[in-house]
């Protein structure tokens, strides 16, 4: 290698290191420069935190850095920070600040704690901090950050105003102002343990107005509203502070009385309710009156918990109404037994109507002179698989309470329109078919509507059917769901050509003027006057006034329940023309009804033949079997 060589070699090597050793400079002064910066982030972060930060000497507790937000709350400078320790900024309630001096050597730093932060002016400033020991290279610190809670506890207070509104808003119902049934799910458990401990009776009583659906329909929701207030207000005023009075939707309350002392206290308080309630309620300056049903239930003795006590006093508000409204009855455990064998017939009475386990037996009606068959009166029967019938008394009355009996009724009317039409193709001479008819009937449903839409189906003339009314359900002036009144029901059916008697005669009102008015076609004299008729002076004294009455009015008289020649012959005697009975003739399925559609006189004799019952053997266990 020569000199140029050489010395180009080295000006290589020389500015190989020179660039080798500016790029570990400048890495050098990069990662320098990251450093600081970094740092410089740091106290960025430290000095313009929210919270006050403070750090302090491990050994003499003197305060040796502060941040912005720490100097502001406290008033101090850092300059002047600098010169306190941790005892002149830092202070609690205890007396013993050898103890506060401990816990701020050596503190938790998981566990945050309330403390007084003393300001510059002397003032205390409630605090929560929490502190930790920082190693650093030559010695450790404390770190403290701090948390104002005055203006958390004042947020704090201002959700938990918000909280409490939107509690009381969820437990109140807006119409009444009333606590309303979420209130009660949460108060009514708290008072019955009250109740237990303190050994004491609490009462629930269970109200529910009386016809206000028909207000609310007839005058409408807002005068519907109007009255509620009006009647809450009423109940309020009527009870002690301390008594509870709830909302529990549409028209029912409930009112929670604590520490009942005797039940007769009970019987006053529900008497003063209905009492303050029969007296009108002035709404849009007209008078309106609502009663109310209520019924009361005990704790502990009707019952050990919330369930049970509003269940029990549910069914006793059911026993006030049915007791004709405007009352109050204590629960009984019978009530509950009742009311259970209600809902067990109801839902077998659903099953039975769809798997149409429903029929109709028919009963002729007879011509005393002549003993032909004037008519059959339809008679519903349960029949259960494999089972015998069950007997209309059994059922009738829930299916009028459910409305089940609208379906029901509807089904009999229906069975009538076909069977005669069947017994016309077979070649028989049908008779015109008596249908019992249940006021619940006359009101819910368009009865006349029905009978025209089933008559014309089948080609049977609406003159073929006889309605039979109970005086009450012809007698009392209510108005039905269409508006129309009973009478009115009834002059629309007569217009249609069907004849309507009057069932159960005597135990009604029995009343000459309404029978005048009414023209019905047939009176039916009930079984109760027929069967001592022979024996007792006053039944003959009645049924006779009866027959007389009726021939006047020009009405037919049936003579229900025969089951005696002497009755019978009685009967003949003083004018009663048509007669019904199982001396003359059983109730029978439809398809042995042929017998009595021959137009020929029936053979009383022959009749006697047939089994007493249409019946069976019937006991009250076949609901609960049609039921499971
Ligand atoms: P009701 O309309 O007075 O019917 C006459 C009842 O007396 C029938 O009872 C009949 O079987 C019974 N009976 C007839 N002759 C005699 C007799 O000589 N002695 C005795 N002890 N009883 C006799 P049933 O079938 O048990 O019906 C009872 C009541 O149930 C009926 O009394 C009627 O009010 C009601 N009912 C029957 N079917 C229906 C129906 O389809 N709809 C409605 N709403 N009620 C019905
Ligand atoms: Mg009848
Ligand atoms: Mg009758």
């Amino acid at each position: 290698m020569n000199q140029f060589e050489i010395a180009l070699t080295a000006v290589g090597w020389a500015l190989f290191i020179a660039g080798v050793s500016s790029w570990i400079w400048s890495r050098i002064r990069r990662s320098r420069d990251a450093a600081e910066a970094a740092g410089d982030a740091c106290r960025a972060a430290f000095e313009q935190s929210p919270n006050g930060i403070l750090m302090a000497d491990v050994e003499t507790l003197r305060i040796v850095d502060a941040n912005l937000a720490l100097q502001r709350t406290l008033g101090f400078s850092l300059d002047e920070l600098l010169r306190l320790d941790l005892s002149q900024v830092f202070a609690d309630d205890s007396e013993n600040s050898e103890a506060l001096l401990r816990k701020l050597r050596d503190p938790n730093p998981r566990v945050p704690f309330q403390i007084r932060q003393r300001s510059k002016d002397g003032s205390l400033l409630n605090v929560e901090i929490r502190g930790h020991r920082l190693d650093l290279a030559t010695h450790q610190v404390l770190v403290f950050t701090t948390d104002d809670v005055t203006v958390r506890r004042k947020v704090e207070a201002q959700l938990l105003e918000k909280q409490q509104h939107l509690d009381h808003l969820a437990h109140h119902d807006q119409l009444t102002g009333l606590p309303n049934r979420l209130y009660l799910a949460a108060h009514l458990p708290g008072a019955i343990e009250e109740a237990r401990r303190t050994a004491s009776n609490l009462a629930v009583l269970f109200l529910d107005l009386d016809r206000f659906k028909h207000i609310n329909d007839s005058r409408g929701h807002e005068t519907g509203d109007k009255l509620l207030k009006a009647v809450a207000q009423r109940i309020r005023a009527t009870v002690r502070t301390e008594d509870v009075v709830v909302r529990m939707g549409g028209d029912e309350f409930i009112v929670i009385l604590n520490t009942v002392r005797s039940s007769g206290q009970v019987n006053e308080t529900a008497a003063r309710i209905n009492e303050a309630l029969s007296e009108p309620v002035p709404v849009d300056g007209r008078p309106l009156v609502t009663t109310v049903s209520i019924g009361v239930s005990l704790y502990p003795r009707d019952g050990a918990d919330m369930g049970e006590l509003l269940r029990h006093s549910d069914t006793a508000m059911y026993q006030a109404k049915d007791r004709g409204r405007n009352n109050f009855q204590l629960f009984s455990p019978g009530m509950d037994r009742k009311l259970k064998e209600r809902m067990a017939i109801e839902t077998s009475l659903r099953n039975a109507l769809q798997r149409e386990q429903l029929t109709v037996h028919y009963q002729p009606i007879i011509d005393i002179e002549t003993n032909r068959v004037v008519a059959l009166e339809s008679l519903l029967r349960w029949k259960l698989p494999g089972q015998g019938f069950i007997p209309p008394d059994k059922f009738i009355a829930v299916a009028e309470e459910t409305g089940l009996i609208v379906p029901v009724g509807e089904l009999v009317l229906r069975r009538a329109c076909e069977d005669v039409a069947r017994w016309r193709q077979n070649g028989c001479t049908p008779v015109p078919i008596a249908v019992n008819i249940s006021a619940v009937q006359l009101q819910r449903a368009d009865l006349p509507a029905t009978i025209q839409k089933l008559t014309k189906l089948h080609g049977v003339r609406p003159s073929m059917l006889q309605l039979e009314l109970t005086e009450s359900a012809v007698f009392e002036r209510r108005e039905g769901r269409t508006g129309e009144s009973n009478e009115d029901a009834v002059s629309r059916l007569r217009e249609l050509g069907v004849r309507i008697a009057i069932d159960d005669f005597g135990t009604g009102y029995s009343s000459l003027s309404y029978l005048k008015r009414w023209r019905v076609d047939y009176i039916k004299i009930d079984r109760s006057f027929v069967r001592d008729l022979v024996t007792d002076v006053s039944d003959l004294a009645i049924v006779s006034a009866i027959i007389a009455m009726a021939r006047h009015l020009n009405i037919q008289v049936v003579a229900e329940g025969i089951e005696g020649w002497q009755q019978l012959e009685k009967l003949r005697q003083l004018g009663c023309g048509l007669a019904q009975g199982f001396l003359l003739a059983k109730p029978v399925p439809e398809d042995q009804c042929q017998r009595y559609l021959t137009g020929a006189s029936l053979d009383l004799a022959a009749e006697q033949e047939h089994p007493l019952s249409d019946f069976g053997a019937t006991t009250g266990n076949h609901l609960r079997a049609a039921n499971t």
